[in-house]
Formats: structure tokens, sequence, C-alpha cells
């Protein structure tokens, strides 16, 4: 399988700027070999992704990035070769979907008082069925003029301390890796060195974590500090953890770039051996 692997990305499905098609020309064209689709809390973006990587050069691994907390902290799983129609973890992914919706509105009513903004001005730039968060709040922020990209709006009005924030519901990082695995996926800690996850992911909550299935940690991330990477490296040897790098692209919404980090082709193998639920789609052959 020539090309590097990228194991986390994003499409329209969740915060994403390109559709699962453009994600899958654009991870071509940038000479990628392997992607994993990993829109957050949503598995709808598969179908079009496997039909546009069918006889391409590139394989698609179908994934999911699911939203927890613990303790005020939020702490995304990366999920891999789930099977899509687990009933648990359909109903906990409508159900986290849901209420990011109602988050969203109830953060627009009280940005609303402040600054001129709808909830048709969100819906305008989310596409249909899309998982909402505050990137779609940050993209109506800009069209209003009231910000001049998301990321001014993460730093100023969409802040957890700016004022207009609302958490939402989330199971705890334990449960979601017992779900993850339990519907026969592969699950790796996404940007675990982040402020908040690196707070509570203390060592014996990653103990517990690999109790109930924990695979891997996403080290290489631009997110990670490095003191941090150094001590989630040392946790991946002392647990058995596999240690992967990714992108997180999310298209204009976001700096990163695809293939800004890749995960070593023997981790992403034992990643596709582990997993039950699904399977790699596109360029499948070795
Ligand atoms: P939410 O889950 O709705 O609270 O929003 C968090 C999401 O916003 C994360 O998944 C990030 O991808 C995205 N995000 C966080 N910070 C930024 C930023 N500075 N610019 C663009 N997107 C961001
Ligand atoms: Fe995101
Ligand atoms: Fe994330
Ligand atoms: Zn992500």
């Amino acid at each position: 399988m020539p090309g590097i692997a990228d194991l986390h990305v994003h499409s329209t499905v969740s915060d994403g700027t390109d559709t699962p098609s453009e994600l899958v020309r654009a991870a071509i064209g940038a000479g990628i070999g392997t992607i994993a689709l990993t829109d957050h809390d949503a598995t709808t973006g598969w179908a079009e992704a496997a039909a546009a990587a069918e006889g391409t050069s590139l394989r698609v691994l179908p994934g999911l990035e699911l939203s927890t907390q613990l303790d005020f902290a939020s702490v995304h799983v990366l999920a891999y070769l789930v099977d899509p129609a687990h009933p648990a973890l359909v109903a906990e992914l409508e159900r986290i979907r849901a209420e990011r919706l109602d988050r969203a509105r109830s953060m627009v009513e009280r940005i609303a008082r402040d600054y001129p903004l709808t909830w048709d001005d969100v819906v305008a730039q989310t596409a249909p069925g899309a998982t909402v968060g505050r990137p779609h709040i940050a993209d109506a922020l800009v069209a209003r003029g009231h910000v001049p990209d998301r990321t001014a709006a993460f730093h100023s009005i969409l802040h957890w301390r700016g004022g207009y924030y609302r958490p939402h519901y989330a199971p705890e990082p334990v449960v979601g890796v017992r779900l993850i695995t339990e519907a026969g996926g592969v699950a790796v800690v996404a940007h675990p060195g982040m402020p908040g996850p690196a707070r509570v992911l203390t060592d014996e909550r990653m103990g517990e974590l690999v109790d109930a299935g924990l695979f891997g940690l996403e080290v290489f991330h631009r997110d990670n500090p490095p003191r941090a990477r150094e001590r989630l490296l040392a946790t991946a040897a002392r647990y058995g953890l596999v240690v992967t790098g990714s992108s997180d692209y999310h298209g204009t919404g976001k700096a990163n770039r695809l293939g800004e980090n890749s995960t070593d082709p023997e981790v992403v193998e034992r990643i596709v051996a582990a997993a039950t639920g699904s399977h790699p789609v596109g360029a499948t052959a070795s």
C-alpha cells in the first residue's frame, strides 16, 4: 500500500469544509495512501467516501471521532472500523448529535442578545444532517462580519470563557472506549496532549481506558505539546498501546494540512487486523 496514512480527517458531515468526495480527491492529490474518515459523532459520510475511493489508489478506513467528557474536559476518542449499525453505538451517536443541536441553538440565543445572529445563519453554514458544532456558529459569525475567521471566533465569542459557551452531553471516556470496542471498532484517544484531556487523563484513568479496550494514543498531532508527547509515549509503552499520528484536517476550517502527521504502516495493519465491525474500502488490495 504506497503512500502515507493519515488517520484523522473531517468532512462536511461534521465540521470539515470538503465533502467526503472532495476529501478523497484531495488525499489522492496529496499522494496519501490511506485516510480514516473521522467525522465528529457521525458515520453518515462513509458511503460517499467509499464510492469516491472505489477504483482509486486510496484506501479509506471508515471511522468517527466520538465526543466524550470528564470533569469539564472534552476528550475525543477516534473509533476505527466500528459496526455502523451497532444499536448501542447508533443510539449514543444520535443522542450526542441531538444534544449538540440543542446546545448550538442555546449558544446562538445567548450570542444573539449581543450580536445580530439567527439560527438560520447557522443552518446556512451546515450541510444537511451534519453534526453541529461551534465551527458552524463560527462560520455564521464570519458571514455576518462579526469575526474574520473561525479561529478568531474560537478565541473570542465561542471561547468557553467567552460568556456564551454551553456544554453538551457526552459520555465519559471509559464508556465511549467500551462502546467503540463492543461495536467491533478500535479506540484511539485523539490529541490526548491537549490541555483538557491531559488534565483529566491521569495514569490511573489511562489504566481504566486500557481495561475498557483502548488500543492507542494519537501522539503525533499538532495540538500535543512536546512535553505531553514524551509522557504519552511512555504511557503507550507501559500499556502496550499503539502510537498514531494524523493531521485532523478540516479543509479550510483549520490550518491543519492533510498528511502533516502520519501513522506507521505496521500500526495501520494492526488497527485493521484488530477491528471486526467494518472493513477498509477503496484500494484494499495490498
Ligand atoms: P464543539 O465540539 O462544538 O465544542 O467544537 C469544537 C470543534 O471546533 C473541534 O472539533 C475543532 O475541530 C474545532 N475547533 C476548535 N478550535 C478551532 C479553531 N481555532 N479554528 C477552527 N476550528 C476549531
Ligand atoms: Fe472538529
Ligand atoms: Fe478532536
Ligand atoms: Zn478531529
